[in-house]
């Protein structure tokens, strides 16, 4: 079976008000060094799966943020696979033309570009680094190289933006023809920024009737633009899904490597050491045997992030169950209209893909 390869880079300039992610300032390059190392040998440690690995996604933090010689290394201990998707997340901010040339040379085929909102003034209220013209910049250049495959991440749901500042954001990514979007409404996580404010009650997250409201906006203005809406948070044009993500949401295999990665392997989850420090000599932190009981929560509560939902004949079959006899809330979830089944499979309907919690909750 084939299998995905997660790798955390977690490491940033600065750090964003928002973010709750696996990251931090390196001291030095040295910092980094040393952990590239450590990432190097955990590499190795799986080298038996590199046949089977087709899909490779390098996440963070900020990869893009790391020095030419510092990535070249990294994409040298993956040279040996060769998968059909070849992902890195960038910020447009340390993007450069020889970065890009460098992933054209290893086979890097997708981008997954940083850029939450075009908005300048919102930008800088998140501590986001880059500008405008740096977003294009990446993009123009990107393409000229042949890297096509693009995808944005967008953000709403930001305090102080408002609908009109989201259909400019929306409008650009329509003139921009980016085969990929993924948005994300921002949420107060504790251990940011905006935590520390809103405790000190100085941060008001948004009205939930207007994030309703954008999350609606961005749908339809995203179908409007010729995308389909496949999953919860993300869009695509001619079905250039993410090939990677979609192992997740269906139950594929995938290796997680670097610090707070984790993997889904052999029928076990796998989770590594968050702090880098501890990751450095030991990565792993637990491996955990994955029940038949979670796989069928997993198998829902994934599958229903799709909007193709779940399969429910195949899923009867697959764990020998029946869904409405485990899962009678089903009904009740059927009736307020959070769910419904079309043509065999189970979906969520409009009002449970904001609700999606609520329906997760009943199968936990
Ligand atoms: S949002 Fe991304 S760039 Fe910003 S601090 Fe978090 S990981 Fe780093």
């Amino acid at each position: 079976m084939m299998k995905g390869l997660y790798i955390h880079i977690p490491f940033c300039e600065s750090i964003c008000h928002y973010c709750d992610f696996v990251k931090r300032k390196p001291k030095d390059d040295y910092m980094i060094d040393e952990y590239l190392d450590a990432l190097e040998k955990e590499t190795l440690s799986y080298r038996s799966h590199f046949s089977t690995i087709d899909t490779i996604y390098i996440g963070g933090g900020t990869p893009s943020m790391l020095s030419l010689a510092q990535l070249k290394r990294l994409f040298e201990m993956l040279k040996e696979i060769k998968p059909s998707e070849y992902t890195i997340e960038v910020n447009p901010e340390s993007y450069h033309a020889d970065k890009g040339k460098l992933f054209k040379t290893y086979g890097i085929n997708r981008v997954s570009l940083g850029v939450q909102t075009f908005n300048e003034t919102l930008l800088l209220s998140l501590n986001r680094k880059h500008t405008k013209p740096q977003i294009f910049h990446a993009i123009d250049h990107l393409r000229s190289l042949g890297i096509d495959n693009i995808s944005l991440d967008l953000i709403y749901a930001i305090p102080g933006q408002t609908l009109a500042m989201l259909e400019e954001d929306l409008n650009i990514i329509k003139s921009l023809d980016i085969p990929h979007v993924s948005c994300y409404s921002l949420i107060l996580e504790e251990k940011t920024y905006f935590y520390h404010l809103f405790l000190k009650g100085l941060f008001k997250t948004m009205d939930e009737e207007t994030e309703a409201l954008m999350y609606e906006r961005v749908m339809e203005r995203l179908k409007s633009f010729g995308y389909e809406h496949y999953e919860i948070s993300n869009y695509a044009k001619d079905q250039q899904y993410s090939k990677h993500n979609l192992l997740y949401w269906t139950l594929g295999e995938y290796i997680g490597i670097g610090a707070g990665a984790h993997g889904f392997i052999d029928n076990h989850r796998t989770y590594n050491h968050r702090i880098i420090s501890t990751y450095l000599h030991t990565p792993q932190e637990r491996i955990e045997l994955q029940t038949r009981e979670l796989n069928i929560q997993d198998e829902l509560i994934f599958g229903l992030r799709k909007m193709s939902g779940v399969h429910i004949k195949e899923l009867e079959e697959k764990y020998q169950f029946d869904l409405f006899e485990r899962y009678p809330k089903l009904y009740e979830m059927m009736e307020l209209g959070l769910v419904c089944e079309e043509e065999g499979q189970l979906k969520l309907t409009l009002k449970g893909i904001f609700l999606g919690n609520q329906v997760f909750s009943i199968f936990v």
